[in-house]
């Protein structure tokens, strides 16, 4: 099993002691991961290092960030896995080198790691973990001995071979560097932090969270230097196309963050408003699944006309429930972080919004609460199209047979086969052309692979997208 998932990322440059911005900047991305958090920092000639399993806040404590002195430093919050929290693949990794110590914090998920992995192995090299974020590093490494230690070669000749998504923060001795795949895959964005310094992190929520100002989005293919004077681009090798994480914006991200120029939460309740254009319903009340299916419900509900009311009551102090393997733990769980409000529900017809439906367990409980509780007819809308087919680049929905929705069918029996074994009355996905249009970019700029239209990158096995040009 290869460890690598979805993860939130942050790196400074500062002329003051970075490591607090750091802690602050990762619980704005706490939500992007829940595992455990790391932050380096270089220091007196070398990289130091903390890290800790689960929150941001637990991970630590105050005397370990407040003594973690340096002025440059990465930070990393993972994704929770059900493989466990293996303390090896904690980030960020360090590692020593000709070009002194090397730190590295990876959000993504190198599709052709295991190739890599094997021709090293032939090659006599090891590796200390399964993380395909350990091979990332060493190859960098490698590559820079081989070209005078010089880390922008370096980093240059490894993209060349790395296949996949990769958002990147890295310390090299004293030098701090990001880049981001060539498509764009992972979101990465720069600010200028107060009074001096510079600021990357996964998502603008944590630039706002430091006071920093947003300056920009790191530009796909781009190897970027924060230095004292600037954010110096040393190369850009963009491919002709994007491939923006669609899931970003129907559910990962923040609401209140900006990715490549997109509001998240507008993002959302466009798809709200496209499902209730696509997939109109007769019905009472318009009821969201806290958080994830609020913006989404706010637009089906300004576009239907139908009120939405808070029909279900979630417990903010549960969490974790996708990732719990057995069923009835997961139930439990489910019935503990959500409640139905009966006061909005008894005796309605309700129309039910959430971001996705990728198992279906979530779904087919909610809406049994909702009957329980006394509502007439529940009518599902998803705020995503139906998911198809497996991420192969960090998103937490990795084999065919765990979805719901079985590909090759018509848009009807997928809706039909959904409602009936979640015991829904009606069940409506936004259309991928209703995605698309509220996410407001090209659908050839998106990633698009779960929704079986083929894949940004070569994935063994597994057809690439076909582009529709202008
Ligand atoms: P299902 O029960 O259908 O497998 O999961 C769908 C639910 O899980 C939705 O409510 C959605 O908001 C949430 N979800 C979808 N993808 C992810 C993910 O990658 N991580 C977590 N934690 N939740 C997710
Ligand atoms: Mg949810």
């Amino acid at each position: 099993l290869q460890a690598s998932e979805s993860c939130g990322i942050i790196g400074i440059f500062s002329s003051r002691q970075c490591s607090i911005d750091i802690f602050y900047g990762l619980r704005a991305l706490q939500h992007r991961g829940q595992e455990s958090a790391g932050i380096a920092t270089f220091h007196e000639d070398s990289v130091h290092r903390i890290l800790g399993p689960g929150l941001v806040h637990n991970a630590f404590t105050r005397d370990q960030v407040r003594n973690l002195n340096g002025a440059r430093g990465i930070g990393h919050v993972r994704y929770p896995t059900t493989g466990g929290a293996d303390p090896r693949n904690i980030q960020p990794l360090v590692v020593s080198s000709l070009a002194g110590d090397v730190a590295l914090a990876h959000n993504g998920d190198i599709v052709n790691s295991s190739d890599l992995r094997n021709e090293l192995h032939g090659k006599g090299w090891s590796f200390l973990s399964r993380s395909d974020s350990e091979i990332i590093v060493r190859i960098i490494i490698h590559e820079m001995s081989r070209s005078n230690g010089d880390p922008v070669l370096g980093i240059q000749k490894a993209m060349d071979r790395l296949v996949g998504s990769y958002a990147l923060v890295m310390l090299v001795g004293d030098r701090v560097f990001t880049v981001r795949d060539p498509h764009g895959i992972k979101p990465l964005c720069l600010g200028q932090l107060s009074p001096f310094g510079l600021v990357v992190a996964s998502e603008s929520c944590a630039l706002d969270v430091l006071g920093a100002r947003f300056l920009r989005d790191v530009a796909p293919g781009e190897v970027l230097e924060l230095t004292a004077e600037r954010a110096v681009s040393h190369s850009v090798r963009a491919s002709p196309n994007t491939a923006h994480c669609m899931f970003e914006y129907v559910y990962f991200s923040r609401p209140d963050s900006v990715l490549d120029g997109r509001s998240v939460y507008k993002a959302r309740t466009e798809m709200g408003r496209a499902l209730a254009r696509e997939f109109p319903v007769e019905a009472d009340v318009v009821v969201p699944v806290p958080d994830s299916g609020r913006a989404h419900a706010l637009g089906f509900s300004e576009v239907s006309g139908i009120p939405m009311r808070e029909g279900l009551i979630k417990n903010r102090y549960v969490h974790r429930t996708f990732i719990m393997g057995e069923s009835e733990k997961r139930k439990r769980a489910m019935s503990l972080k959500l409640t139905p409000n009966r006061a909005v529900i008894q005796g309605k017809r309700v129309v039910l919004l959430d971001d996705s439906i990728v198992r279906g367990t979530t779904m087919g409980q909610i809406v049994q609460m909702l009957r329980k509780a006394g509502a007439m007819e529940v009518h599902v809308r998803i705020g995503s199209p139906p998911i198809l087919s497996p991420c192969y680049y960090g998103i937490d929905m990795k084999t065919r047979d765990q979805f719901i929705a079985k590909p090759n069918q018509k848009r009807e029996a997928i809706c039909a086969k959904v409602a009936k074994s979640i015991n829904a009355n009606t069940v409506g996905y936004v259309t991928v052309e209703g995605l698309v249009r509220a996410i407001g970019k090209s659908e050839d700029d998106m990633c698009l692979g779960c929704l079986a239209r083929g894949y940004p990158t070569s994935v063994p096995k597994e057809r690439t997208r076909k582009l529709r040009g202008k």
